[in-house]
């Protein structure tokens, strides 16, 4: 083992295993909280990112990691997950239901001033909250954040695996900050971070129409391509302005006719064809390849790199397919 890994484990036996796992039966502890919203049968299972990890660096004692774990980012990730849900005790009793549109006005700008945007308003159905969790109300504030375009392009490096755990920490704290916001006015809200979500985001998103989910299983959005992570607040207020439609569909023709996220995959974790769970839910990712070769290989991050929608505009791209249609 290299010396550069003997730190990393040195750095994960730090974090701990148990603090690991006290941190998941704390989130799976909101499944049984009273009043929330609980998945269905068709509710996809949680793939546990940090045991994953865990269980790859105590296994692997012939893996090479060239990598240095951003292991302060970890621990302020693992901070706001516990926040979001230590907070819901601050929640008003009684919570307000109705916003004005003034106050919609604000949360966006309270939201873009902490680096969110886009951010749009959907009814959550129970079918993503992913299995064991529980989330407190269905209505849902779904938010984006930019990745930077030029650490991007250097994936994979330090540079872009610091820039993705430091995108993923920005948007947890981002969406405490939103929750707690919200409570200040009077509604209730609970946080949900991008890093160890309550349901899955991709498919949240597309309903609220900020993008539509590509072969590579993330969200490609017109402002940012598919450089964007994911978080949620959800909240008592029952007169979002919900998204009706979704114009990026088209976006599911491209992606057949592209393919260059399946060709650049190194561990080829991206399918063609999508797979569909017992649950009924598909995807194209298996799950356990990407995340082997992300974890040690800087984060990865090559299917967002060779992503057409990460280096041209939106509108070009849209504008060139539909000629060849
Ligand atoms: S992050 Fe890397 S390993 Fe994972 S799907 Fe994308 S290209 Fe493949
Ligand atoms: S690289 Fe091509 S196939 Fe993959 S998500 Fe982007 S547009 Fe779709």
């Amino acid at each position: 083992m290299g010396i550069k890994q003997k730190i990393i484990m040195a750095l994960f036996k730090k974090l701990g295993v148990s603090r690991i796992e006290g941190l998941l039966t704390k989130q799976r502890s909101l499944g049984t909280m009273p009043d929330m919203l609980l998945p269905t049968s068709k509710s996809p299972t949680r793939f546990e990112i940090q045991l994953e990890a865990m269980k790859l660096m105590e296994e692997g004692n012939d893996i090479v990691m060239p990598n240095t774990f951003p292991a302060k980012r970890m621990l302020s990730i693992m901070k706001n997950i516990n926040l979001s849900v230590d907070s819901l005790d601050k929640n008003p009793i009684g919570p307000a239901a109705v916003a004005s549109i003034e106050f919609l006005n604000d949360l966006r700008a309270f939201a873009k001033s902490h680096g969110v945007d886009p951010l749009e308003f959907v009814k959550l159905p129970r079918d993503l909250i992913f299995q064991h969790m529980g989330v407190l109300y269905d209505n849902a504030v779904i938010l984006a954040m930019e990745m930077s375009q030029e650490l991007i392009d250097k994936a994979p490096s330090q540079d872009t695996m610091n820039m993705v755990f430091e995108t993923y920490d920005e948007l947890g704290i981002a969406a405490n900050k939103i929750a707690e916001f919200l409570r200040e006015k009077g509604f209730g809200a609970q946080a949900d971070h991008p890093l160890g979500g309550l349901v899955l985001f991709p498919p949240l998103a597309q309903k609220a129409g900020i993008g539509f989910v590509g072969k590579h299983g993330l969200l490609i959005t017109p402002e940012f391509g598919s450089r964007v992570r994911l978080a949620a607040v959800y909240t008592s207020i029952e007169n979002l302005p919900f998204a009706e439609q979704n114009d990026h569909s088209w976006i599911a023709d491209y992606c057949s006719s592209c393919g260059l996220c399946i060709r650049g995959c190194p561990p080829r974790a991206i399918l063609n064809e999508s797979i569909v769970h017992d649950t009924g839910q598909t995807t194209n990712i298996k799950q356990a390849e990407c995340f082997e070769y992300f974890l040690l290989n800087y984060a990865c991050s090559l299917c967002i790199k060779v992503c057409p929608f990460s280096k041209k505009s939106y509108s070009d791209i849209k504008t060139s397919f539909e000629k060849t249609r």
